[in-house]
């Protein structure tokens, strides 16, 4: 359970987040939605511990994040561009970030889910974009994590992986975690998402399932009412100027 209560944060003049609210269930996938700039990064940075917030609180399963590193062994988190020590060949990688959890793992089970058996003596910096983010997919899964955050994970996997990872995430949904998504892809969110968190100029817009947003704006398909979002707080913008 991850609950974030009033939480603020300015980068310098600019405000970014304002206020947010937001409970997040086990057994839930939530896809956050918003404009470029509307501080989705910021909100999934805030929740690694990688933000320091200006107010408001991080609980994770009841505990304020604050000062507490541990928590941090219970998430797995998917960035969108994996950066790796890039001399360093798939299985030194695993080898290494098992030293550092000293946590049981699963990779195998991954390695051959991905079918990435042969490239684990290649060193890192000679994989192709879509076999990196298959490491990335590894790490994230492998110690077993209950939060999993995936920012935009589709970024550069073939379509068979695609669907692969897209599976995985359901399984894991069906264990019980609690699972955070970023996407521009509308059709994954309507696929995975059971709950659109939308966020617009650092708070939340709205929260709900996709059938939800649609019903809010009065349309059919999800880019539309999207788009209809975007388009009021465009024309909010016009007349304030
Ligand atoms: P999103 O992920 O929704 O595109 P971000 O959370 O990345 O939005 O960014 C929200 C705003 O905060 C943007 O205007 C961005 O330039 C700014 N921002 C994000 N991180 C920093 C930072 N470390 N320093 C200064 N500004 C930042």
């Amino acid at each position: 359970m991850i609950e974030i209560q009033h939480i603020y944060k300015s980068f310098g003049k600019l405000q970014v987040l304002k206020g947010v609210n937001v409970r997040m269930e086990p057994g839930k996938i939530y896809a956050f939605l918003g404009p470029n700039g509307s501080g989705k990064t910021t909100l999934i940075k805030s929740i690694l511990g990688l933000v320091n917030l200006d107010a408001g609180e991080i609980l994770i399963n009841g505990q304020n994040i604050k000062h507490n590193w541990q928590y941090k062994n219970g998430i797995g988190y998917m960035p969108q561009i994996a950066r790796f020590p890039e001399n360093l060949n798939m299985m030194e990688l695993i080898r290494m970030l098992k030293d550092i959890r000293k946590m049981p793992s699963c990779e195998e089970q991954y390695i051959r889910y991905f079918e990435l058996e042969n490239f684990q003596n290649k060193a890192l910096k000679n994989l192709s974009g879509g076999t990196r983010q298959k490491v990335n997919a590894i790490l994230t899964f492998m110690f077993n994590p209950d939060i999993l955050i995936f920012d935009e994970p589709s970024a550069g996997l073939d379509p068979v992986s695609h669907i692969k990872l897209k599976d995985l995430i359901l399984q894991e949904k069906e264990k019980g975690k609690t699972i955070l998504l970023t996407t521009h892809m509308l059709s994954e969110v309507e696929e995975l998402a059971d709950e659109v968190i939308y966020l617009l100029d650092g708070k939340i817009y709205f929260q709900g399932t996709v059938s939800e947003l649609l019903y809010s704006q009065d349309e059919l398909r999800l880019e539309r009412a999207i788009a209809k979002i975007t388009q009021k707080k465009t024309a909010k913008e016009r007349i304030k100027v």
